[in-house]
């Protein structure tokens, strides 16, 4: 059976949105979103930046009558602040001098006609798995790359993923001269913790499947 694809207006609205998810691996997250969904659970994203990726969630989850979650204090990552490489002058908001880029996510999900589909949660991850009950069918984490950031992403919710459900990971870089770390290290973690196991590779995004409990 071929991957599922998402719909050709979902796809141009990702490729115009602004953000940091090659086609590529977008289309096997999406792939990966549209098996997930099958569950009947949430699919859960945490590092919405301005929802180039939750646009293909919330398609997959639109496809099969479920919702997509996606977690962000939209303040930025480390990389992303003013004279770091990643940094965009169009996501500060002058009033506060910071990054906010809610406004643009907000935009970007209306024009994609997918805001129905999508409950942005606003908030820093721990604390939002903290408090967050129910099992969901996906985990995609793409937020802070430090070490501290993905730990905790994956502390606060690899435990969530129902059994059956996946596990995304994006930025996966075994070599260190292809990017940081602490993705790939959250990547071992899960494998070595034997409730994941490997079904897909695209580039630097993983797809593990929850096959076990010890986590
Ligand atoms: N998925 C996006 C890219 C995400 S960039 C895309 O497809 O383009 C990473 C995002 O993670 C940033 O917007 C940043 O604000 C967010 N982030 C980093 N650390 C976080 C944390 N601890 N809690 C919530 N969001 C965080
Ligand atoms: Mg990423």
């Amino acid at each position: 059976m071929a991957a599922a694809a998402p719909a050709p207006e979902t796809l141009a609205a990702f490729e115009a949105a602004k953000g940091f998810m090659p086609v590529r691996e977008g289309l096997a997250l999406y792939a990966a979103a549209a098996e997930a969904a099958r569950l009947g659970l949430p699919l859960l994203e945490v590092g919405t930046y301005c929802g180039r990726s939750t646009i293909l969630l919330a398609d997959a989850a639109r496809e099969a009558g479920t919702v997509a979650v996606t977690v962000d204090h939209h303040r930025g990552s480390e990389e992303q602040q003013p004279g770091w490489e990643y940094h965009d002058p169009e996501v500060v908001d002058p009033e506060v001098g910071a990054m906010d880029t809610l406004p643009t996510f907000r935009r970007t999900l209306h024009r994609a006609g997918l805001e129905d589909h999508v409950i942005a949660v606003v908030g820093r991850s721990p604390q939002v798995a903290r408090v967050w009950a129910g099992e969901v069918g996906m985990v995609f984490i793409d937020g802070g790359h430090t070490d501290e950031h993905a730990s905790a992403d994956y502390e606060g919710w690899a435990p969530r993923v129902a059994d059956g459900g996946l596990l995304v990971i994006h930025d996966v870089f075994p070599d260190p001269a292809d990017g940081g770390q602490a993705p790939y290290r959250v990547y071992l973690r899960a494998l070595e913790s034997r409730a994941f196991t490997e079904v897909a590779v695209t580039d630097s995004l993983r797809v593990l499947r929850r096959t076990g409990a010890g986590i």
